[in-house]
């Protein structure tokens, strides 16, 4: 359950790796300058995420921090109803992950699938760390710091989320209760007999330390069919089921978001580190060039040969930017071989030229206002660092360790 604040409330990072590509803008960005208008919206830069891989050479995340914020303004993000703030400027965030990594097993770290695969590549040249084993537990501290009820992700990534949900469970289920509700839950516990009472148990273990939905139900019918318990204890046995009691700490919940796949020059995904980005500050001269020596089927070596657009990176960008008659000039044209490749692009090109120059000019203009950036950045940071502090104070509460 997540309270109606909660779900109000959308929370969402972005690493600072320097300026932003047209996969950022379709990825990420048009999603969130929707978002602003409809929730309160927190954004941040991941500058401490960014170090789980970037440890080597941390001088340049200063810079790639004021190029994402640039970036982000001249796309659209609205700083006087979103709150852009910067990860490691709210020393919050560490403090909390440190209290949800004592109460993280480990196992839950270990199983997440981007850390088995980071492992098996070797971590491409950087070993695996602390940091990126522990990266979950730092991003859940960065969305239950805001007790934010909904997190902007791809269908691929809910299990990122799945995660902030089974720890944001475990804490509550630790801290949540009243003060005398784990003798009461005890007691009730013992009604159920000793073979029930064990089979209880294990229920309980698989849905709070494996989120086993499975083993909810059965405990859930297990209490709905012994008759001797009584109304109260079958409230105190479903709360302590789930975790119940005082929730402290809202389970966030996907928002799922549609976004265009947006191929690189090379037909592979568009990432700055494979070289073959498109960024939000390239000139007219600087994208024409790129899509017109951007990578095509193949197979259309020569005018006369008919192509696939599905085996063509131009044809996606045809499909992002192209009203229906021109992809229909691009695919009749293409199939049947009565278009060449460069014609193609031409629609594209003008395209992506007109969208990306007025973002580029924004970004020109703000670039030499570092005083503005300095002052939105200052003001959200100020907004986070409240916010919080709110949550922490709760936190150290319900743990006890509210002392000196
Ligand atoms: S004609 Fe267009 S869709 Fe076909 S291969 Fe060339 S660029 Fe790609």
């Amino acid at each position: 359950m997540i309270s109606q604040d909660s779900r109000s409330r959308v929370l969402s990072g972005m690493r600072p790796t320097g300026r932003l590509h047209l996969g950022h803008y379709y990825g990420v960005l048009r999603n969130w300058i929707e978002l602003q208008n409809e929730y309160e919206c927190w954004f941040f830069v991941a500058d401490w995420h960014a170090l789980t891989t970037m440890y080597r050479h941390p001088w340049s995340v200063e810079s790639n921090i004021f190029d994402t914020v640039v970036d982000w303004l001249a796309s659209g993000i609205n700083p006087t109803v979103a709150n852009i703030f910067v990860q490691s400027k709210v020393p919050e965030h560490a403090e909390l992950n440190l209290l949800l990594g004592m109460i993280t097993p480990l196992g839950w770290l270990e199983r997440v699938p981007s850390y088995k695969d980071y492992v098996a590549r070797q971590g491409e040249g950087n070993p695996p760390n602390f940091g990126f084993l522990g990266y979950p537990v730092l991003q859940s501290a960065d969305i239950l710091l805001y007790q934010a009820g909904r997190v902007p992700v791809g269908a691929d990534q809910v299990a990122h989320i799945e995660i902030t949900r089974e720890i944001a469970r475990h804490f509550n289920f630790l801290y949540g209760k009243e003060e005398n509700f784990q003798q009461a839950a005890e007691g009730a516990i013992r009604q159920l007999g000793r073979k029930l009472g064990a089979l209880y148990r294990s229920f309980v273990v698989a849905y709070q330390e494996k989120g086993d939905a499975g083993a909810l139900e059965k405990g859930r019918a297990l209490l709905a069919e012994h008759p001797s318990l009584s109304i109260a204890d079958r409230d105190r046995l479903s709360g302590y089921l789930t975790g119940g009691g005082r929730m402290i700490l809202p389970e966030p919940e996907a928002l799922l978001t549609d976004t265009p796949k947006v191929p690189g020059l090379d037909g592979e995904k568009m990432s700055k580190s494979y070289g073959n980005t498109i960024t939000l500050r390239d000139d007219n001269d600087e994208i024409a060039t790129k899509i017109r020596t951007m990578k095509t089927d193949p197979a259309r070596i020569r005018l006369k040969d008919p192509g696939n657009p599905d085996k063509c990176p131009v044809a996606d960008l045809h499909r992002i930017y192209s009203d229906e008659a021109t992809q229909r000039w691009m695919t009749e044209g293409c199939t049947q071989a009565r278009i060449g490749c460069l014609d193609c692009k031409k629609p594209v090109i003008d395209a992506v030229q007109s969208e990306i120059r007025p973002v580029r000019e924004e970004a020109l203009r703000l670039e030499n206002n570092r005083d503005y950036i300095g002052e939105v950045v200052g003001k959200g940071i100020e907004k986070a660092r409240e916010a919080a502090n709110r949550t922490l104070i709760e936190v150290r509460d319900a743990m006890g360790m509210s002392y000196y």
